[in-house]
């Protein structure tokens, strides 16, 4: 694989420190700041000192699973008014926020309440294996898609949608080459219905020190695939799903958009590249370029899945999350895709991962995949 520039020279990048020592990094895709007519050195004056730390993790005998303890995120921000929003560009509230700069294009900075963290030291007193436990190192960081408070991923423009989509594929690379980071996830959720804490539209990326546990049965049954087939496994889906035609949503040059033949979740749509890459970075510019079209079309349609009583379009809550392959394992058998799920069954209606889903992991859905495909593909 070669080696790609970080940017294109579309996007400027800047790197500062916010007052605690956290790093934050504007992408700026618009004047001033793109041709460098005027450069980021706006400086955080806030009250803040020291660098947040994450805890300890804790494996799990039973399952071998690493969970994060996290305590010191119960005092996180929670729904805050718009006027004190964290992620809104500062001056324009009550107080200043996370980004200390009065606009700006797109931002992505460390979270002040990280569950993986590159200072964290904290370990557990236990010297049985059976209680294992290990510092919970890595990082977390927000992605603010635009300064735009009331706006969604949905409604970003398509050059804005590119910027995030190399910004990804940015962090991604960062994050694989630290030390410790063993898997690096991109995601979003939107929606209260998902649990979001803040409204700003923004997502997350989590660098976990482990590969986690679906990313692990994602790279069992990739493996023995190859190992059985010589092919990978993803590429096998994709022409399964082709072959069917009856759950293919998008089909583009580049990406193809379909509702999986065993989707789990009431709503849930895998959006993958034609050609095998194994992460973001491998993808090259025609692909990014579609790859901005394609998920804000699919985002349309999400948006346009249900309707109220009023027959007025509902905004679907959703979690959007990169499979990518993990940064040191299996990236000869693992392909890039992103799963799109939603736990609104009906209008006003949730899914709740209740027993069989979350006691044993047996998930129901009470929804037809080609039923889902035929809706997406009515609604685009
Ligand atoms: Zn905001």
């Amino acid at each position: 694989m070669t080696e790609r520039p970080a940017t294109p020279p579309r996007v400027r990048r800047t790197a500062t420190t916010l007052a605690d020592g956290r790093e934050l990094i504007y992408f700026d895709d618009s004047e001033p700041y793109l041709s460098g007519a005027q450069s980021r050195t706006v400086v955080d004056e806030r009250p803040l000192h020291d660098r947040p730390t994450a805890g300890m993790m804790r494996q799990d005998a039973l399952t071998g699973d690493w969970v994060s303890i996290a305590d010191h995120r119960q005092n996180r921000t929670f729904l805050p008014p718009t006027d004190e929003c964290p992620l809104c560009p500062s001056g324009g509230g009550t107080m200043p926020s996370e980004i200390p700069a009065h606009e700006y294009d797109v931002v992505v900075f460390e979270n002040r309440f990280p569950s993986f963290a590159s200072g964290s030291t904290a370990v557990g007193s236990s010297t049985n294996p059976l209680l294992a436990h290990a510092p919970a190192l890595g990082r977390c960081e927000v992605v603010c898609f635009t300064s735009d408070h009331d706006a969604s991923f949905s409604s970003l423009s398509r050059a804005r949608a590119r910027t995030v989509v190399d910004v990804w594929a940015d962090r991604t690379r960062e994050l694989s080459a630290l030390d410790a980071v063993e898997h690096v996830f991109i995601f979003e959720n939107r929606g209260e219905e998902i649990g979001v804490t803040l409204r700003h539209p923004h997502g997350q990326i989590y660098a976990y020190p482990f590969v986690p546990a679906r990313t692990a049965a994602l790279l069992r049954a990739a493996t023995e695939h190859h190992q059985r087939t010589g092919r990978l496994l993803g590429a096998d889906v994709l022409a399964a799903e082709l072959d069917a035609a009856s759950r293919v949503v998008i089909r583009g040059a580049a990406w193809t958009v379909y509702v999986p033949y065993a989707a789990s979740w009431p709503v849930e749509v895998h959006l993958v590249p034609n050609r095998d890459v194994p992460d973001l970075v491998a993808l090259d510019n025609d692909e990014r370029d579609e790859l901005a079209e394609v998920y804000l079309d699919l985002l349309h349609r999400l948006d346009r899945y249900y309707e109220g009583p009023d027959g007025a379009p509902i905004s679907l809550p959703y979690i959007a999350g990169w499979h990518q392959a993990p940064v040191r394992r299996g990236r000869d058998v693992s392909r890039l895709h992103l799963q799109v799920m939603s736990v609104l069954r009906a209008p006003g209606r949730l899914k709740y991962l209740a027993g069989s889903e979350s006691g044993v992991g047996a998930w129901i859905n009470d929804v037809s995949p080609e039923a889902v495909a035929a809706r997406l593909r009515e609604v685009g």
